[in-house]
């Protein structure tokens, strides 16, 4: 979904890219998308003047060599007549676009890529027209690091490589609007040398081997913010199964972590059941996990429909992950800012988890985190920069706010009523912190203005009973 309506470019550029564009194409009448989305803590993500409904996406990956070849099929929906407009990609090199079969034309400055189409397909690129654009492209992916020192982005394994996309890393390995506003359906082919296998979200609907070489063509057919696509190519060991309500389970796991990983992964029927009740149903057709070999990468990842874990987890980050499917991956942030919505309640679900199995009382793991000093850097709901995005006040401080309006409900059935409520409303979504505070002031009948203040927005500690 892509709801924002797109911001304005100061003005010269506008003036500069509209001649421009006239100039090149003979006339249209179209104007450039924006570039980015504003999100208050990566301005130039994302772009605006179209909404993509569905990538299809090609990889032929060479793990040994480092090298990836790719096609990127994109399907989108203009919100403007559009002139050109934008994708984000990093690295790589684009060999040929097209937009609606017709050769366009390809400008490349730091992570934008400019994409101008033919003027005889100027018609497709009406508003509320529909229009797909080819992109192939060719290099070496590479990790980006994060403002917070992190790697994300295509990552290099001991074996393969595994694709990590939180907040901005999806740009390394194919073009697209990667701001989570925007999401959409997903089919993901990538081939890969023998014995190798190539995991990714969704279902695993085709599978080919030719030359030595396999292509595994994973389908998401549920939205999905390019954020949580994942490729994970390695010597996996697989396993299929179904839930007895229904849900595909896809496991895969580095024979290194397989020991490690056998009694956890046993439990995620139990713990899907487990966050049904308290959540809603299970927003997707699939689950899963991927586990990596111990330092392959340095933090799990929620990626949609199978999280990726760094070596074996333990059934409290599996709660977390497992728990984002409804929380980030369902109900996905409008912008950055709002990441504590994903990170509050995960972090809510492991106390939940700890208190119905480990009877640690959720006001124990409430007293930890209000003891925590690092809970007490920012508010959740304003992290002064993206460095901060990953940073405690996001997930201990977070799931604070969401027990305190538990308390002020006082009633658990009430409150997890709420709970499924949220997830049902903004059920494959975009949702801010806005629109979390209105309808929980909704719902309840309460005026929650001293909660939000203190615990959401509130500089300081607020005293524990306040
Ligand atoms: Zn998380």
């Amino acid at each position: 979904m892509n709801p924002r309506t797109p911001p304005a470019a100061p003005l010269l550029l506008v003036l500069a890219l509209a001649l421009l564009g006239s100039g090149c194409t003979g006339g249209v009448e179209g104007t450039p998308g924006a570039v980015g989305l504003r999100d208050p803590y990566f301005p130039g993500l994302g772009n605006g003047g179209y909404d993509v409904t569905h990538y299809g996406l090609k990889l032929d990956v060479d793990p040994a060599a480092g090298q990836l070849r790719g096609t990127a099929t994109i399907t989108a929906r203009a919100t403007q007549h559009l002139s050109a407009f934008h994708l984000d990609l990093a690295g790589l090199d684009v060999d040929s676009a097209t937009v609606e079969g017709k050769p366009a034309a390809v400008n490349r400055a730091g992570k934008e890529l400019t994409i101008r189409p033919d003027a005889s397909v100027d018609d497709r690129m009406r508003e509320g027209r529909t229009f797909t654009t080819v992109v192939r492209y060719s290099g070496s992916p590479q990790a980006i690091t994060d403002a917070d020192g992190e790697k994300e982005g295509w990552l290099r394994t001991a074996d393969g490589a595994v694709a990590l996309g939180e907040p901005t890393g999806s740009m390394a390995w194919f073009p697209g609007n990667h701001h989570p506003s925007d999401k959409a359906a997903y089919d993901i082919e990538v081939t890969v040398p023998d014995p190798l296998t190539a995991v990714s979200n969704g279902q695993l609907v085709a599978r080919r081997t030719e030359n030595d070489r396999t292509a595994y063509h994973w389908r998401t057919t549920e939205p999905m913010a390019s954020y949580l696509a994942t490729v994970a190519v390695g010597r996996f060991t697989t396993e299929q199964a179904r839930t007895p309500d229904g849900i595909r389970l896809f496991t895969a796991v580095d024979p290194e972590s397989a020991a490690a990983s056998k009694d956890v992964l046993a439990e995620i029927p139990a713990v899907l059941a487990w966050s049904q009740d308290r959540f809603g149903p299970y927003p997707f057709t699939s689950a899963g996990a991927i586990v990596e070999r111990t330092g392959d990468s340095t933090y799990a990842l929620e990626t949609q429909n199978r999280p990726v874990f760094p070596g074996p987890p333990d059934t409290g980050l599996l709660v977390h992950e497992l728990a984002h499917q409804w929380f980030g991956n369902s109900v996905t942030p409008k912008t950055w800012r709002d990441m504590w919505l994903n990170e509050g309640f995960a972090t809510y679900a492991e106390w939940l988890w700890a208190a119905d199995h480990d009877d640690v009382p959720v006001e124990e793991s409430f007293d930890e985190a209000y003891d925590d000093d690092a809970n007490w850097a920012f508010p959740p709901a304003a992290p002064p920069a993206a460095l901060d995005l990953s940073d405690p006040p996001v997930y201990g401080r977070g799931a604070m706010v969401v027990h305190k309006i538990r308390l002020a409900m006082d009633d658990d059935k009430a409150f997890f009523a709420l709970v499924r409520g949220w997830t049902k409303k903004y059920r494959h979504a975009n949702a801010s912190t806005g629109d979390f505070t209105a309808y929980v002031e909704e719902e309840t009948g309460q005026d929650l203005t001293g909660l939000w203040d203190a615990w959401l927005y509130g500089g300081s500690r607020p005293p524990r009973e306040g």
